[in-house]
């Protein structure tokens, strides 16, 4: 017979600050109390898909998109002029 394991205890969405009596999720306050500034001990700062997207770096996703996109016109433009580029088969 196997065990499966719980999953992992995952932080509260909400949290309570007693100086202000207000309810708050920190994932949407920037992780701290948007009344007084009090910062919960392990609270998210962020939702996880803005967290993990805070990691990618979109700019050099970008700019290898655009040099995909400005080869695959070139191709088209070259095959359109009958003009021939070596390794990319266009004759
Ligand atoms: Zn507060």
């Amino acid at each position: 017979m196997s065990v499966l394991p719980l999953p992992a205890r995952r932080a509260p969405a909400r949290y309570y600050c007693e100086q202000d009596g207000w309810e708050f999720n920190p994932r949407y306050t920037e992780g701290a109390c948007p009344i007084c500034g009090w910062t919960p001990e392990g609270a998210p700062s962020a939702p996880a898909w803005l967290a993990l997207s805070r990691k990618v770096e979109w700019d050099l996703i970008g700019l290898f998109v655009l040099f995909i996109v400005l080869t695959f016109c070139a191709v088209i433009v070259a095959h359109a002029a009958h003009l021939r580029i070596p390794f990319v088969g266009v004759r």
